[in-house]
């Protein structure tokens, strides 16, 4: 019998999923919604969708999602989040409600809507900034920030793939550590695939199954 072929989780209990979705579709990456411990089974990684991580944050937890989820993702799960989705991985989270919780699996402190309220939502552009995103000669991501959070420090091994405007001075808002991978921005409202193929790639190499 053959094996099932990889498949890519997007938590589907509220926030820009069928982005999330199309974008993965476009590459050829199956998806399958994430909404109960059970459809955890079998994944290969998983996308932390934007939305308002103070609702994700209480979904994930009445869902009775948190614990699994972080099961998974510890023991290496590839994991990938967007604007709220890396303020749930962040393992500092400035301006939060007091009730709300992250994975903490990755070392950065972030700031909720440290852009400012809604009128500071802005559609830019980012630099990369290493070689996964095609380094420093690379053109430019377009990047929508919405609510976005901010970037205030950065672990030691975190690397920043991407920073904020032209140029290399701008905030961090592409972060990697190993296998979780987080953007401050919307790189699912966009039609630049790269960050999508980068986490694509991230699963792929830790699974045999992947057909793309
Ligand atoms: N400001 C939102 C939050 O704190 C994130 C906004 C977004 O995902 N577009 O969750």
């Amino acid at each position: 019998m053959s094996e099932p072929t990889a498949i890519v989780g997007v938590l589907a209990l509220q926030g820009d999923v069928r982005e999330h979705e199309a974008a993965f579709g476009e590459l050829g990456v199956p998806t399958r919604r994430v909404r109960r411990p059970e459809d955890l089974d079998g994944l290969s990684g998983v996308v932390f969708p934007g939305g308002e991580s103070t609702t994700l944050s209480l979904l994930v937890d009445s869902s009775g999602l948190f614990d699994p989820l972080h099961k998974r993702i510890a023991e290496g799960l590839p994991v990938f989040g967007t604007c709220a989705g890396i303020i749930l991985l962040a393992r500092q989270v400035e301006g939060g409600r007091a009730d709300q919780r992250s994975f903490g699996v990755l070392d950065c402190t972030v700031r909720r809507n440290g852009y400012g309220p809604q009128r500071f939502s802005f559609e830019g552009e980012v630099t990369p900034t290493g070689p996964e995103l095609g380094g420093e000669d690379a053109a430019p991501l377009p990047a929508v920030f919405i609510r976005a959070p901010l970037v205030v420090a950065v672990g030691e091994g975190v690397d920043v793939l991407a920073r904020e405007g032209r140029g290399t001075g701008g905030a961090p808002v592409v972060l990697r550590d190993g296998k979780v991978l987080g953007a401050t921005f919307h790189p699912e409202l966009t039609t630049d695939r790269r960050l999508h193929a980068l986490f694509a790639q991230m699963v792929k190499s830790e699974c045999r199954t992947a057909l793309w």
